[in-house]
This record gives C-alpha cells, sequence and structure tokens, in this order.
C-alpha cells in the first residue's frame, strides 16, 4: 500500500485516521507538532495492526519542518497519501472585533500555509509530472467554511473556506498526473479541541441542533477519508464531503 502521512495524527480526528488506515495496509507516520507521548501512542497502535509507523515532530506552518516530514517518511517506503488533518482554532472563541491579529495570522499559517506546505510536498513525490507513482491527497476542512461561525471562530471558518478552494483548484492541476485531491468536511466531532479551545460544553450546547441530535465520532470521520484515499473513490476528485450528521 505505501506510506500515509497524516498530519495532527496525535490526536482526535487524525489518530482514527492512523488506526484504521493501518487496518487498510498503509505504513503510517504519525505528525504531531507538541508533545510525542500521544503521536508514540498512536504509532504503537499502528504497529500492533501490523503496520509500521513513525510518529515524527513538525510543525506543518514552517517549510524545512514540513521537508523533513516527507524525508523521513521516504525511509519508510514510497509514499501513496497524504491527509492534510492538522488545524487549529486559536483557541480564542469570539466575535471577530475581539480577535488579535496574532491569532488570526496564527490560525491561517497552520491551516492554510500547513496545508499549501504539505500538497506541494506531496505532488512533487506523487505527481506522474515529477515521475511520481500517483496518489491521493486528503485535506480535512470543516463546515464552518460554509456556516461562517459567528461568534466564535470566524477566522478558523475563513482558514477553512481557503482549505476547500485550495483543494478544488489543486485537484484539478493534478487530475492527469495521477493524484486525486478531495476534502472531507466535518460537523461537530467529538474531540479534544472543544476543551482546548475552552469551550467544554459546545458539543452538549450544539448537538439539538444537528439532525441526528449528537456529535459524530472522529472514526466516522476517518471512514471517509480511508474511502476517498481508496481506489473505490478513483473518479471522485475535487470533491468536498460534508459529514455533519445533517447539519
Ligand atoms: P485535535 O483533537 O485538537 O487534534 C489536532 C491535531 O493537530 C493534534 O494531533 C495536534 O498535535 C495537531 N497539530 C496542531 N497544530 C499543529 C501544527 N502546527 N503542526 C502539526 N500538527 C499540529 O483536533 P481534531 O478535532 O481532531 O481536528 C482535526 C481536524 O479536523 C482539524 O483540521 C480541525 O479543524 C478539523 N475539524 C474538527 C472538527 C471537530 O469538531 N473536532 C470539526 C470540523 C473540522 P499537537 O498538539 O502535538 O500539535
Amino acid at each position: 500500500m505505501g506510506v500515509l502521512i497524516v498530519t495532527g495524527g496525535s490526536r482526535g480526528i487524525g489518530a482514527a485516521v492512523c488506526e484504521l488506515a493501518a487496518e487498510r495496509g498503509y505504513d503510517v507516520v504519525v505528525n504531531f507538532s507538541g508533545d510525542p507521548s500521544p503521536a508514540e501512542q498512536v504509532a504503537e497502535r499502528v504497529r500492533s495492526r501490523g503496520a509500521q509507523a513513525l510518529a515524527f515532530r513538525a510543525d506543518v506552518s514552517d517549510e524545512r519542518q514540513v521537508s523533513a516530514l516527507f524525508e523521513a517518511a521516504a525511509e519508510l517506503g514510497p509514499l501513496a497519501g497524504l491527509v492534510n488533518n492538522a488545524g487549529v482554532t486559536g483557541n480564542t472563541p469570539g466575535r471577530l472585533d475581539e480577535q488579535t491579529v496574532e491569532t488570526f495570522r496564527r490560525v491561517l499559517d497552520i491551516n492554510v500555509t500547513g496545508v499549501f506546505l504539505c500538497c506541494r510536498e506531496a505532488v512533487r513525490r506523487l505527481s506522474t509530472r515529477y515521475g511520481g507513482p500517483g496518489g491521493a491527497i486528503v485535506n480535512v476542512s470543516s463546515i464552518a467554511a460554509r456556516t461562517g461561525s459567528a461568534g466564535e471562530w470566524v477566522h478558523y471558518a475563513a482558514s477553512k473556506a481557503a482549505v476547500d478552494t485550495l483543494s478544488v483548484g489543486l485537484a484539478r492541476e493534478v487530475a492527469d498526473e495521477g493524484v486525486r485531491v478531495n476534502v472531507v468536511s466535518p460537523g461537530l466531532i467529538d474531540t479534544g479541541l472543544h476543551v482546548a479551545a475552552g469551550l467544554p460544553d459546545r458539543l452538549e450546547r450544539l448537538s439539538p441542533g444537528i439532525p441526528l441530535r449528537r456529535p459524530g465520532q472522529p472514526e466516522e470521520i476517518a471512514g471517509a477519508v480511508l474511502w476517498l484515499l481508496s481506489p473505490e473513490a478513483s473518479y471522485t476528485v475535487g470533491s468536498v464531503l460534508e459529514i455533519g450528521g445533517g447539519r
């Protein structure tokens, strides 16, 4: 199957993607930027499924660290795909007029520049234009790109809209070079993101407004990501797949 790089693979949705990818036969690079222990634990769970795993620290917004991430992945084996999952809200929920420019820039840097840098590295390795074997990229956006997240994190929503547009454009650039690019756009998912953002009751508060009346689980996103990576999605290019329980 080859190697799958999952950015932000140490927790939440990314960790679920890493584990399911191992079950589907990928060797997995579990990227993270902070504490190594959750990433090491995910790597162990990947190995327990019979796959190779590497936990690798790299801030996706840093060009040199992204290069190092892809070089380390190459030592594991040939690259098959990339999941750009790392993303942050800025952890300062509130109206746009209450946000600092530092928060705005940091969120864009991780959520948008990070996707740009990782996509660029992946295309240079996967595209037939560069002699690569082809492959697939899945970028993790958010339905916030459509809703705008008023009162919570408009800056984050805007960054995810940028991810959608970047993905659709890139998908069309590289479709005939063996590389399929698609987006999974989750709704409210039960991960640590909400508590970290200082909104511990967010899942409970928003659940009644979701047609399914509950948050999604990371595994319910991982399944879609692995489908988009797979040959079953061979004609799926530049799609933005919303998974939000009907929201
Ligand atoms: P999470 O539990 O907070 O995990 C975020 C992951 O990203 C962690 O592994 C974190 O590891 C990593 N990360 C953060 N900054 C990074 C950086 N600069 N470089 C590399 N890795 C970095 O988040 P999640 O809820 O699983 O969300 C995953 C993705 O889904 C994000 O793109 C998010 O925007 C999107 N999403 C989530 C929801 C939701 O309701 N949870 C809804 C829609 C979309 P470190 O802490 O070690 O850096």
